[in-house]
């Protein structure tokens, strides 16, 4: 049995692949850092963050003033909203084709750019190099996002060397959000060596071509960072909004919902239906994936964030954790077939990253789950938080949006 300490607030045990640890009162070190959320004086620091960009505004209009990545979910809609309409920037929004496109997300993306009338660059890698690099990445990792990942990470940075447009603006900082890697007052920028060490699980995309004979420089080297003098030539700088703006992703998700019109969908492997909209893996597969090797599954982040936001108790929280986390996957099928790979092909490379801490196997095919959620009581020496609010998530779409309106293909507009 895994030797686990959780914290007494929310639902993350020491052993997060972040990095987290635990104050004397048993508080994680994310929980400490969201406090911050109520603490920090965010018209001050929203104040701080327009003087930051001030020097990057083109007076001229003649080019753009900074590079947003977006997709057709998650917190696109919001950052491109804070950066044009109150800040007053022009943005270039960049997109990394991720390949597991929901008709929905799709259609999220077109409404973004016209509602938001902004240009938009799209980054498509022929299909041959990522089918190479996801089989890869995925006997490797145990990871078919690493490619994605990649990608979303290093094409924003590519366009501002290219378009010599230094300010990358991300949303908020995973690292801080989940486990307070860093407080919001250290400001941390976005550098190389994070992308590698979590976004990469540890791995250049350079490195992969001394462990995989079928990978080739030519499938590689779209995914490779630019150079330190590259960068420095053109003073590339992202920063991150979550450390200038109170973030709360289902505040924000539910006003750019009715203000422009965000669609959301149901998942069954979680509660949270307004992130990941835009993917058929991620919630699915990937997130199968991620209880396979961590014990713990996206519905925990999700939950975990509800309950330091107060809208969620402890106790809630874990029924939902343990109401989601094992439900079966919808969309393995297409994915076998992008892949090229059988069912039973691909479960048997599935359980081979079965982290044995979590899963023992009882017999050929079946396997006992001994994971976070079944470690953690929900006991009288809890850390339980008033309620501030309940935690209702809005539902307005499905994930099948858009495919029979012909509007699925990339540049036409919606509606
Ligand atoms: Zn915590």
């Amino acid at each position: 049995m895994p030797d686990l300490k959780f914290c007494r607030r929310c639902l993350y045990a020491s052993d997060h692949p972040l990095g987290l640890t635990l104050d004397e009162a048993g508080i994680c070190s994310g929980c400490r850092v969201h406090e911050e959320k109520d603490r920090l004086d965010w018209d001050a620091r929203w104040q701080r963050l327009e003087q930051l960009v001030k020097p990057y505004r083109r007076v001229n209009g003649g080019s753009y003033d900074c590079i947003i990545p977006v997709s057709g979910a998650r917190d696109s809609y919001f950052m491109v909203y804070l950066a044009k309409e109150r800040l007053g920037l022009n943005p270039l929004l960049v997109t990394y084709n991720h390949y597991f496109n929901t008709a929905l997300g799709i259609r999220n993306l077109a409404n973004l750019r016209i509602r938001f009338n902004c240009d938009i660059l799209y980054q498509n890698v022929n299909p041959t190099s990522v089918k190479k690099i996801t089989r890869s990445a995925l006997r490797r990792f145990g990871s078919l996002y690493w490619p994605v990942l990649a990608g979303q990470t290093v094409f924003p940075v590519q366009t501002a060397v290219r378009y010599r447009v230094p300010l990358i603006l991300w949303g908020a900082h995973q690292g801080l959000e989940q486990v307070g890697m860093f407080s919001h007052e250290h400001e941390v920028e976005m550098t190389r060596r994070h992308r590698k060490d979590h976004d990469l699980m540890g791995c250049e995309p350079e490195d992969l071509l001394s462990t995989f004979d079928i990978l080739k420089e030519e499938d590689i080297w779209q995914y490779r960072y630019p150079d330190d003098q590259d960068l420095h030539a053109v003073g590339v700088r992202g920063i991150y909004l979550g450390n200038y703006v109170r973030w709360d992703p289902k505040a924000q998700h539910e006003q750019m919902m009715q203000q422009y019109g965000y669609r959301t969908a149901a998942f069954r492997r979680t509660f949270d239906c307004y992130d990941h909209v835009d993917c058929y893996n991620y919630m699915d597969l990937h997130d199968l994936l991620k209880l396979y090797k961590h014990g713990y599954s996206k519905v925990t982040d999700h939950a975990s964030r509800e309950i330091r936001f107060g809208r969620l108790t402890r106790a809630q929280g874990l029924a939902l954790v343990r109401a989601h986390e094992q439900a079966p996957l919808s969309y393995t099928a297409g994915f076998c077939q992008w892949m090229g790979a059988t069912p039973q092909g691909l479960q048997f490379l599935l359980d081979r990253h079965r982290n044995p801490r979590y899963w023992q196997q009882t017999e050929p095919g079946q396997w006992a789950f001994r994971g976070w959620s079944t470690l953690q009581e929900v006991g009288a020496a809890r850390d339980e938080r008033k309620l501030d609010s309940a935690c209702a998530f809005l539902r307005n779409d499905t994930l099948e949006r858009g495919t029979d309106s012909g509007h699925i293909t990339v540049g036409k507009g919606w509606p």
